[in-house]
């Protein structure tokens, strides 16, 4: 037996719990896993909402007083009037200390140097006039690096937006990976738990249900590949013990209906069984209405052989004489020890006159034969057969019709057939 056969066999239960178990862990953990993806997004979205969003709107502020103090710098410097030089200055005052601008310290040093140059061009303005047309490349200057701020400013506003943007969607694609994976982990799952349904329980079953439907004391004990659930082993078994048990119990049913139906002595059926068969074969005959033949016979002196040789040699040649009967008569012929030294006969399909003739060969057959008895000694045996048709009575009548024959054959002197109803049948 190899190492796998004597292996007990899992439970079924406790596999499929194990099987469900590391189910239900490993997607507990792809669930606890995509959870962290969603509670980050929702984070980072909050923070976009609450934070990010009001820091974007600072930034542009600060983008747009700045562009503005540039904007007015210019005004400054290309004005026609010297009012609305000094309105351009006032105005570029405010949005040179404006909130926005003074907390973003590179903005605040920017910004504070732009004034100061503006300021302190006003303030030379006052002497000579010229002063705008000699400080505006140096004002160009200081507008362009304003200029290059602004674009700085807005970008870094962009990138605030654009940085948690890129955490949600990263989280997202995160969170979608590990959807696919909890799926496909569900479907690996499913696909193994119906190979192991399939490989481990319906195949089983299937072969069991085959088994059982072929289950039969005449056909060999079913069998089975090594099953690897345990529960399963259990019933291939229980099949084979009840295919035993059946078997047993079909052996013991033939030799109790051996011994109820045949003659101990010389295996022959009994008078109780070929009553029964012989009526059933009448009956079949006459619904047909086909020829069917009764017959008696008898040993002739069979007293006188067995007070010759004694009761056990008796014995003997009644059994010569049954198996001799066997061999003679063909396979459809019915023959029982009627009683004591006498046999009854059944010849279906044959008329009274074939069954005679027959008789006839196996009576001349019987004669000329050698019986050996237990010490050696050979004996021949006859015996006297009356005939009866059988195909439009009842057996009982059938029967003492031919028992009356047999007694007219022994009152003929024996050794020969006759057929009732005075038919002759001497060979
Ligand atoms: P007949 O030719 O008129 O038939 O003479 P018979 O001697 O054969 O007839 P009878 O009825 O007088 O004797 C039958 C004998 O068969 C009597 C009995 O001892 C014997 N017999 C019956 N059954 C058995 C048996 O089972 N074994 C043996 N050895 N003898 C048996
Ligand atoms: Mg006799
Ligand atoms: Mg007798």
């Amino acid at each position: 037996m190899s190492r796998l056969a004597r292996f007990k066999g899992y439970r079924a239960g406790m596999a499929f719990a194990l099987l469900a178990m590391v189910f239900v862990v490993t997607f507990g953990v792809m669930v606890g896993l995509i959870w962290v993806d969603q509670q980050r997004v929702i984070d980072t979205a909050d923070r976009l909402q609450e934070k990010t969003v009001p820091e974007i709107i600072r930034y542009q502020r600060l983008a747009r007083n700045l562009d503005q103090l540039r904007q007015e710098g210019e005004r400054v410097f290309l004005a026609t009037s010297p009012q609305a030089r000094q309105q351009a200055m006032f105005v570029a005052t405010l949005v040179a200390s404006h909130p926005s601008v003074l907390e973003h310290p590179e903005a605040a040093a920017q910004a504070r140097l732009a004034e100061h140059f503006l300021a302190e061009t006003m303030r030379l303005a006052v002497l000579d006039d010229k002063v705008f047309a000699d400080r505006l490349g140096e004002w160009q200057r200081l507008s362009s690096r304003l200029g290059l701020l602004v674009d700085d400013v807005s970008l870094q506003g962009i990138n605030l937006a654009t940085n948690d943007l890129g955490e949600v969607s990263k989280a997202i694609k995160l969170a979608r990976v590990k959807l696919s994976v909890a799926l496909g982990v569900v479907g690996l799952f499913l696909v193994l738990f119906l190979i192991l349904l399939r490989v481990h329980m319906i195949h089983p079953l299937q072969r069991i249900d085959k088994a059982l439907s072929n289950l039969g004391v005449d056909r060999p004990a079913p069998e089975f590949e090594q099953a690897a659930m345990a529960e399963i082993q259990s019933v291939e078994q229980a099949i084979g013990k009840l295919h035993s048990s059946l078997a047993e119990n079909e052996r013991a049913r033939l030799a109790l209906e051996t011994l109820a139906n045949r003659d101990g002595l010389t295996g022959l059926i009994n008078r109780r069984h070929f009553m029964i068969t012989a009526d059933a074969e009448l009956h079949r005959a006459q619904r047909y209405r086909r020829p069917v033949t009764i017959g008696m016979a008898d040993l002739d002196f069979f007293k006188k052989l067995n007070d010759t040789y004694g009761h056990a040699a008796g014995d003997s040649v009644l059994r010569a004489f049954a198996a001799l009967i066997q061999e003679t008569l063909r396979q459809s012929d019915l023959v029982c020890r009627y009683g004591g030294e006498e046999f009854a006969f059944v010849f279906p399909e044959i008329t009274l006159v074939e069954a005679a003739r027959l008789a006839e060969r196996f009576r001349s057959a019987c004669a000329n034969y050698d019986i050996r008895l237990g010490d050696g000694r050979l004996v021949r045996v006859t015996f006297s057969m009356g005939l009866a048709d059988a195909s439009e009575c009842t057996l009982e009548v059938a029967l003492s019709r031919a028992d009356e024959a047999l007694y007219e054959a022994k009152r003929r002197g024996r050794n020969c057939v006759v057929a009732a109803g005075g038919l002759d049948v001497s060979p």
